[in-house]
């Protein structure tokens, strides 16, 4: 299985919110615009002039979210004109390639909750035992109905569990943690990219009324702060990912429309 590969080659004793104050705090102009160098989408390998904006792109965005170093993803490049795919699944193919997660799943049970389109071919490929999708508002037959607060397996019954952007959407982090933390299987891995806020000490503002302005979408329940890591550490799990710079250190970020700032979020069950 794949974490043997990153127990290796990681090492357990990394720290995501060490990685995540070494970055520079910027919510606008990511990465330096370079007119006239072509894109590439490493979902379906095509180039590009450019990548399309996420709602407007940064501009658009509230200027609450603008001053807090909002990581989520390269809004100004966020779509592949070509195949659609956006910023956050490029990145976590990307990630997911160079730690090898997929390399060796034909014994594992995935997992993956709210999955995207483009990721799930990308887990299908690889063939596991077991591919398991799962929403709390399904668009499809082979998607299971599922409250991630309320997760319908087996404790210890699943290998891989894959989040991606999805914890900023649920009302209750801690009793999701708990319960992705209870169905993975002992060193079980999860992958749980979230966007959080490099200028945020701490995750608070829950006001109905302030969450558009405050929040820059309406389904988004928080803002994650810098509290965020303390969280998943002490829901029991270990730091098994790196930053963009560690484990990307040959992928251009403006080239494959990506957001350096945003670490590989992937975590193993400890205890
Ligand atoms: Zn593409």
């Amino acid at each position: 299985m794949a974490q043997d590969f990153m127990s290796t080659h990681v090492g357990g004793a990394w720290s995501l919110e060490r990685i995540a104050r070494g970055l520079t705090h910027r919510a606008k102009g990511i990465v330096a615009k370079r007119p006239g160098s072509a894109r590439l989408c490493v979902v379906c390998g095509e180039s590009s002039a450019d990548f399309g904006p996420y709602r407007g792109g940064w501009s658009f965005a509230p200027a609450l979210v603008r001053e807090v170093g909002y990581v989520a993803g390269d809004y100004d490049d966020c779509y592949c004109t070509k195949c659609s795919s956006t910023d956050r699944e490029r990145h976590l193919q990307l990630y997911i390639s160079a730690l090898g997660i997929l390399d060796d799943l034909q014994t594992t049970r995935v997992v993956h909750f709210a999955p995207e389109l483009h990721t799930r071919s990308l887990i299908k490929d690889a063939k596991p035992r077991e591919y398991i999708m799962c929403d709390v508002a399904p668009k499809s037959d082979e998607i299971r109905q599922m409250d991630l607060l309320d997760l319908d397996f087996a404790d210890g019954s699943v290998g891989l569990f894959i989040v991606n952007h999805v914890l900023e959407h649920v009302p209750n982090t801690a009793k999701a943690l708990s319960e992705i933390h209870r169905v993975l299987q002992p060193q079980g891995l999860a992958i749980m990219q979230t966007p959080f806020c490099l200028g945020l000490v701490s995750t608070g503002i829950d006001s109905e009324a302030a969450r558009y302005q405050a929040f820059g979408q309406e389904d988004h329940v928080r803002l994650f702060g810098m509290d965020l890591f303390d969280q998943l550490v002490n829901a029991g799990f270990s730091y098994r990912g790196g930053s963009h710079a560690d484990l990307l250190p040959n992928v251009d970020a403006w080239r494959n429309g990506v957001d350096p700032r945003e670490p590989f979020f992937l975590y193993a069950k400890v205890d």
